[in-house]
């Protein structure tokens, strides 16, 4: 989702190939959402978006092109966000995670909805703190689309930024498994 946080479509990519090898529930996994941000190394995508602030929510808010966080010009506006809302009407998702990379020993997972049990075990396997409450203001966030909004348990795994892919992947992996092998 944001390109500046290249170890999450990498974490991505290497829970796909894990899975190759195993049998578990129908999931669908986007690695590289942002493929313009991830190729200039920019948070935001090609057409300077935020795709994480881009999502039709209540709290969806109008911002300047610099901003940092600019959320387009209109809610949704944003091919790399109707993928992501086309996937979610076709699949009806029963629970969503998303993987981010946070800077400043903030790294966390963070969680949307209904999912603070899931949260917990996923914490215990990868020692995180559980966060309810990322700490800043999120508008047009997916975690407010679909966990907020919707009620689909929705996680945001925030890895630290300064952590080769490798590490984070065998930091998570067992989390990761736990939430894709996760029953209601
Ligand atoms: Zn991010």
């Amino acid at each position: 989702m944001h390109g500046d946080e290249p170890q999450s479509a990498d974490v991505a990519a290497m829970l796909i190939e894990d899975l190759a090898t195993q049998d578990h529930p129908q999931l669908v996994i986007v690695s590289h959402l942002n493929p313009d941000g991830l190729a200039r190394g920019t948070r935001k995508n090609g057409r300077g978006v935020d795709l994480n602030r881009n999502f039709p929510t209540a709290n969806w808010a109008a911002s300047d092109l610099g901003d940092p966080y600019h959320g387009g010009d209109q809610p949704g506006s944003e091919v790399e966000t109707q993928l992501l809302l086309d996937l979610y009407a076709r699949y009806a998702p029963s629970r969503i995670l998303a993987i981010h990379c946070i800077d400043g020993g903030r790294h966390c997972i963070n969680y949307d909805g209904p999912a603070q049990q899931l949260a917990k075990t996923m914490s215990t396997l990868n020692g995180y703190a559980v966060s309810a409450d990322i700490g800043y203001p999120t508008p047009g966030s997916m975690g407010t689309w679909a966990g907020r909004e919707r009620s689909i348990p929705t996680i945001t795994l925030e890895m630290p930024d300064d952590r080769p892919a490798v590490d984070c992947w065998a930091d998570h992996r067992e989390a990761l498994l736990t939430f894709v092998n996760h029953e209601e």
